[in-house]
């Protein structure tokens, strides 16, 4: 009897001792979309699985998930982009004890959904996506890695308010400033202009700078009231590339379009026509770089009294994309037109955000 009772003192202490630990521990939710981390030979990996694969899990968090999605990153819809967002968001809202959120994505386009979350989730809490260069059937994959280094930092304090996040490869990222350089190789990911933000290392995760412009928390963009996002296209600038496209686009019913500029935002061919039979018809042009790198400085107002009205017009529904590659220059149009259709305060947005 005495016996008894000891041992039960004792296992009542062990899942005290044990539930506590588990309480220690971050709680992290996982929703998987999809992509090369859960495209296996034969049958795609599951969030179930996918939850599965991180040997130490363990030690960094508790891990809840969802399969939100399972395709390439280049399927992902408009639609689905709004509804990811709203999910993330509601996750927050509503469980006010989660550290952060991880999100699967296929490499391809990660960055724009990745930038995308960026501008519309409304938390300080961690947002991380994650993916992979090797599928599971790939002697070498790295999504295992990733996935867990992902947990890590969703799962860090250090990660809070630093908007969101792309981990991959070690590496910590802005969603604001990441974009795929390499088809294939691991260290694909790469921040241009302003350079990684932080690493994960086997002791810590290191965050060396942030982020000034908006994003998540201070963002203006509330996707419960918006129902579906506008057209905008991007046009790339080539030798002797023709203006008809950006008319056909036009006629086609883009809202806005993105010029793919050649250096610092130079236009070829005919492409100047195509420009200015949009602003004529009220479409938003915004000039971004193809280069890749570097910032395309807003014009000043209306410009000098010589201008004819064709260029007063083009000046008028002419927006510089900063610092934003042509396919971020894109969401921030579309949110922005979801908000504004004045010219002065879509410029604004690109200078904030
Ligand atoms: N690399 C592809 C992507 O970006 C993944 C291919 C696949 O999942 O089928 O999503």
């Amino acid at each position: 009897m005495r016996l008894r009772s000891l041992a039960f003192v004792w296992l009542l202490a062990a899942t005290t001792v044990s539930s506590a630990f588990a309480q220690a521990l971050p709680r992290v939710h996982m929703v998987a979309t999809g992509g090369t981390i859960s495209n296996r030979d034969g049958g795609r990996l599951t969030a179930e699985e996918l939850a599965r694969s991180m040997p130490g899990l363990e030690r960094a968090a508790t891990l809840t998930h969802e399969q939100f999605l399972n395709v390439a990153s280049s399927q992902i819809t408009l639609d689905q982009w709004l509804q990811l967002a709203r999910r993330v968001n509601d996750l927050f809202a509503t469980d006010q004890e989660l550290a952060g959120i991880v999100v699967t994505s296929g490499t391809d386009t990660l960055e724009e959904t990745a930038f995308f979350l960026h501008l519309t989730v409304k938390d300080v809490r961690p947002v991380v996506v994650v993916g992979s260069m090797r599928n599971p059937s790939t002697l070498g994959y790295e999504g295992a890695a990733n996935l867990l280094e992902g947990v890590r930092v969703a799962a860090s304090p250090a990660a809070r308010g630093k908007g969101v996040l792309v981990v991959l490869n070690d590496e910590i990222n802005s969603a604001r400033d990441v974009t795929k350089t390499d088809a294939l190789r691991l260290q694909t990911f790469r921040s241009p202009t302003h350079g990684l933000l932080g690493i994960v290392d086997r002791d810590k995760v290191a965050i060396f700078r942030e982020i000034l412009q908006r994003h998540t928390h201070t963002s203006e963009f509330d996707v419960r009231t918006i129902t579906s996002l506008p057209r905008v296209d991007v046009v790339m600038v080539y030798q002797g590339a023709t203006g008809d496209v950006i008319k056909a686009l036009v006629d086609l019913g883009a809202k806005g379009i993105v010029i793919a500029g050649a250096g610092a935002g130079a236009t070829s061919g005919t492409q100047g026509e195509g420009i200015d039979y949009a602003t004529e018809k009220g479409v938003f042009v915004v000039t971004a770089t193809r280069t890749g790198a570097g910032r395309i400085a807003p014009n000043r107002g209306q410009g000098p009294a010589t201008l004819t009205p064709a260029q007063q017009r083009r000046r008028a529904f002419s927006i510089s994309s900063e610092d934003h590659i042509p396919v971020k220059a894109r969401i921030l149009l579309m949110l922005a037109l979801s908000r504004t259709s004045n010219r002065d305060e879509i410029q604004r947005i690109f200078s904030e955000y």
